[in-house]
C-alpha cells in the first residue's frame, strides 16, 4: 500500500512503474549516477565525458542557418564553451541572457576548435546556489514519469521512512555479524550515494543478501514444513530387490545404487521424502524409481507414477508392466484420453487398492483419483511441470489429512548448483553423474540451412544402411497451427526426397492412440524416419535410432537440444546429431549453438544455459508468481547465497520472530503459494 504522502498524480505514476509500496519504490534502483557534486574548470574538459560547469553568459543568440539553433556561450575564469539547443521554448530564450550565471551538466563535444555541450541540463544560478552533496540518480523510466518526479517521490519516501521507522532490520544481530549497514542506510547509499559509496559493494550486497535470505527462508521453510507431516515408513526388502535387479539385463551403476540407497533411507523415515533424482538424459533414472516403487508396493502401499506427456507416460507404462507384472504387481494407466468407462473403472480399483501402481499424466492429480493407500509419488521430468506446479502439487494432500505421500521427482535437466541451492532448496537431491558404460559418444554437426540439400543426400545414404532417424521440427510458440504446418511440410518434403523409405509423422495434435501407434512402429523398425515436433523431447527411448536431425536448432533452448540429442546414442552403434540452423544467426544464437557443439555433459550445458538465459527463463518462472530475484543474481552472488543459506537454517531452527515479517517484506505473495 502506498501511504498518503504521495499525490494522486504521483500514485498514478508509481502504478505505471509497477510499484505497489515504498519498499518497491526503494527497490527501483538507478541504473547510473550523474556527478553534480563538483564544478569543473571549462579549460580542463575532455571530449565525450560528462561534466558540470558554471559560467557567465557572454553570448546568446538564435540562429536559423543551417537550422534553428539557440547558441549560448558561457565563460568561467579558465575559458569558455558553447551550449547548443536545437529544441527550445521562447521562455528559455528569455531566460538565457547576457550576464546571467548558468550551471550546466552534459557531455562535452568538440566541433573544430570549439568545445560545446548539446542540450545540456542547466539552471540559472546565483553565487549562493548550493552544489549537490550526493550523486544524482538516473532511474529507468516509463513514459509519463520523469527523473525529476521520481527523485522527488523517493526523497519524500526517505523522509517518511525516517519519521515512521518503517524499515527496521529484522535480524539486527546478523547484520552486525556480517558487517552490513542497516537497510535504510543501504537504500540511501544506492539512491543518493556519496562518491565513495559507489566503489563500496557493501550497500548493494546488503540488499541482495536480504533478498537471498528471504528466498532461503521461503524454500528452506517449505522444506522443514514438509518434514512436519507424517508419511508411511517403507521397510526395505533386500530379497525382492536383489532378485529384481538380477532379472535385469544390466548391472546398476554405482551412482544408481547410491541414489537408490539415499531414496530408501528417506522412505524408511516417518516424514515424507521430498527428493529430486537428477541425472543426464539416458543415465537410467527410471529403473531407480522403479526399485523404490517396488519396495513401496512390497510394503503394501500404492504408487503414483506421473509423466508430463502422454507418450512418455505410455512408455513408462509399458516398461513398468514388463518389469513388475511378473511379480504379480498390478499396473494401470490413466490419462485424459482414457475412455470415461475405463476411467471410472480405474477410479474404483484405485480406491479399493486393487491397483498397485498407477502410471499416467497429470490426470493423476485430479480429485476423482482417490488412492486407498498411496505412499509414493514419482514425478518424471519434473522440470516440465515448473517450480510453481511442483510446490502446489506437493501441498495437495494426497492420502488423507494425516499422511503425505513420499515424493520422488526426476529431472534430466541437471540443476546447476546455484539453482539447487536456491529454487530447489526445498528438496533433497540425488545425482546420477555417470552414464551406464558402453554408451556411444554422439557426434554433433552444425549445418547451415544453405547446405541442407547437399546433406539430405548424405542422410539418404544412412537410411539405405538401415539407420533410424528422428527428424525434429521446432516448437513455434506463437502459433500451434504454424507449427503443425511446419512438421507437415517437412514430412511431405522428406517423403518426396526419400522415396522408398518409410516415414512417420508425430505431433502434439494427434490422438494418444495414434501417437502410440506411430511410436510403436518406430520402435519395431517399421518406420525409418520419424518426423516429430518436440513432443519427443523427453524420455522417449528407442535404442536403435542413431540419428537426430533438428531443424532451426537456433530456436530451441540449450537443455532442450541436449535432451533431444540424448534420444540417440542409446544403443551400441555410433550416433549423430545434426543441427540445422537458419541463415541469419544472432551472436547469442551462435554462442548457444557453440555450447551444444562443444559440450556433451548435461551439467555443463545447464550451467551455460542458466548463464545465458538467467533463472527466470531457465525455470519458466517468469509468470509463476513465485519469488523471483529482483536484486540478487544467483550466478554472481554465490558468496552471499552461501551465507544466506546458513543464516536461514539458523533462523528457522531458532524459530526467529523476524522470519515472518521478512518474508512478508520480500515475498508478499508467499503465503498464497504455500497454502495452495
Ligand atoms: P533417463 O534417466 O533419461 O530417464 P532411462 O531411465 O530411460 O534414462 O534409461 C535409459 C536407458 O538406459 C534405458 O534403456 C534403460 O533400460 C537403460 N539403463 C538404465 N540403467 C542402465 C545400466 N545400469 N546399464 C545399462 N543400461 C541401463
Ligand atoms: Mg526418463
Amino acid at each position: 500500500m502506498l501511504p498518503d504522502i504521495y499525490t494522486n498524480n504521483e500514485k498514478a505514476k508509481l502504478k505505471k512503474l509497477g510499484i505497489r509500496n515504498i519498499f518497491d519504490l526503494f527497490l527501483h534502483f538507478p541504473t547510473k549516477y550523474q556527478d553534480k557534486t563538483r564544478i569543473d574548470n571549462i579549460n580542463d574538459l575532455n571530449t565525450d565525458e560528462f561534466y558540470q560547469i558554471q559560467g557567465e553568459i557572454t553570448f546568446a543568440n538564435v540562429s536559423y542557418r543551417p537550422r534553428k539553433n539557440l547558441i549560448v556561450v558561457i565563460e568561467d575564469s579558465t575559458g569558455s564553451i558553447q551550449l547548443r539547443f536545437l529544441n527550445f521554448y521562447p521562455s528559455q530564450v528569455k531566460q538565457l541572457i547576457l550576464g546571467e550565471k548558468i550551471r550546466a551538466y552534459g557531455a562535452v563535444k568538440s566541433k573544430s576548435l570549439i568545445k560545446e555541450m548539446i542540450h545540456p541540463e542547466y539552471e540559472v544560478v546565483k553565487e549562493s546556489t548550493t552544489i549537490q552533496k550526493y550523486l544524482t540518480p538516473v532511474y529507468p523510466l516509463v513514459s509519463g514519469v520523469t527523473q525529476k518526479a521520481l527523485i522527488k517521490m523517493i526523497k519524500k519516501s526517505f523522509k517518511y521512512v525516517e519519521e515512521n521507522i518503517e524499515f527496521e532490520d529484522h535480524f539486527p544481530s546478523l547484520n552486525e555479524q556480517r558487517k552490513f549497514p542497516d537497510l535504510v542506510n543501504a537504500f540511501t547509499a544506492l539512491h543518493f550515494p556519496k562518491k565513495d559509496h559507489l566503489t563500496d559493494h557493501m550497500y548493494r550486497d546488503k540488499i541482495a543478501y536480504d533478498e537471498l535470505l528471504a528466498h532461503q527462508l521461503f524454500f528452506r521453510g517449505l522444506y522443514h514444513q514438509k518434514k512436519n507431516f507424517q508419511a508411511k515408513t517403507i521397510k526395505s526388502n533386500d530379497k525382492v530387490c536383489q532378485s529384481f535387479i538380477s532379472s535385469l539385463k544390466f548391472d546398476l551403476t554405482i551412482d544408481q545404487k547410491n541414489s537408490y540407497k539415499e531414496i530408501m533411507t528417506d522412505l524408511g523415515k516417518s516424514a515424507p521424502m521430498n527428493r529430486l533424482l537428477q541425472g543426464d538424459v539416458g543415465c537410467g533414472k527410471t529403473i531407480v524409481a522403479t526399485l523404490a516403487a517396488l519396495q513401496t508396493i512390497m510394503n503394501g502401499f500404492q504408487v503414483a507414477f506421473m509423466a508430463p506427456t502422454e507418450i512418455l507416460a505410455e512408455q513408462h507404462f509399458v516398461n513398468l508392466k514388463e518389469w513388475l507384472e511378473p511379480l504379480k504387481i498390478s499396473v494401470a494407466f490413466l490419462s485424459g484420453s482414457v475412455s470415461k468407462k475405463d476411467k471410472d473403472n480405474i477410479y474404483t480399483h484405485i480406491s479399493q487398492g486393487d491397483i498397485d501402481i498407477l502410471v499416467g499424466t497429470h490426470a493423476l492429480i485430479q480429485d476423482q483419483v482417490r488412492f486407498k493407500s498411496l505412499a509414493l509419488y514419482v514425478i518424471d521430468e519434473q522440470h516440465r511441470f515448473g517450480v510453481e506446479q511442483r510446490i502446489s502439487m506437493r501441498a495437495r494432500n494426497l492420502i488423507d489429512k494425516k499422511y503425505q505421500a513420499h515424493q520422488l521427482m526426476m529431472s534430466a535437466t541437471p540443476i546447476p548448483r546455484t539453482l539447487s541451492m536456491s529454487y530447489f532448496a526445498d528438496m533433497d537431491i540425488s545425482t546420477i553423474r555417470k552414464l551406464p558404460p558402453g554408451r556411444q559418444k554422439i557426434k554433433t554437426k552444425l549445418i547451415s540451412d544453405s547446405r541442407r540439400k547437399e546433406f539430405l543426400s548424405v542422410i539418404k545414404q544412412h537410411c539405405e544402411k538401415g539407420d533410424q532417424i528422428y527428424w525434429v521440427c521446432p516448437l513455434i510458440e506463437e502459433s500451434e497451427t504454424l507449427q503443425l504446418e511446419t512438421v507437415q511440410n517437412t514430412f511431405k518434403e522428406l517423403e518426396l526426397f526419400f522415396t522408398g523409405i518409410k516415414i512417420g509423422l508425430i505431433h502434439g495434435r494427434m490422438k494418444p492412440s495414434e501417437k502410440e501407434n506411430i511410436m510403436q512402429k518406430f520402435k519395431n523398425k517399421n518406420l525409418q524416419i520419424l518426423v516429430a515436433t518436440t513432443v519427443i523431447e523427453v524420455g522417449v527411448d528407442v535404442p536403435n535410432a542413431t540419428m537426430m536431425i533438428i531443424e532451426n536448432a537456433e530456436r530451441m533452448g540449450l537443455s532442450q537440444l541436449h535432451q533431444l540429442r540424448g534420444r540417440v546414442g542409446r544403443g551400441s552403434r555410433e550416433s549423430v546429431c545434426i543441427l540445422f540452423y537458419g541463415k541469419r544467426l544472432s551472436s547469442l544464437a551462435k554462442e548457444r549453438l557453440k555450447v551444444i557443439y562443444d559440450n556433451t555433459d548435461g551439467f555443463k550445458i545447464s550451467e551455460e544455459d542458466l548463464k545465458l538465459r538467467g533463472p527466470g527463463e531457465f525455470l519458466g518462472l517468469k509468470q509463476s508468481g513465485l519469488p523471483s530475484l529482483k536484486i540478487a543474481d544467483i550466478n554472481k552472488d554465490q558468496y552471499l547465497l552461501n551465507i544466506a543459506k546458513n543464516d536461514a537454517e539458523d533462523l528457522i531452527k531458532k524459530k526467529d520472530k523476524g522470519i515472518k515479517p521478512h518474508l512478508q517484506r520480500w515475498i508478499s505473495n508467499y503465503l498464497e503459494i504455500t497454502r495452495a
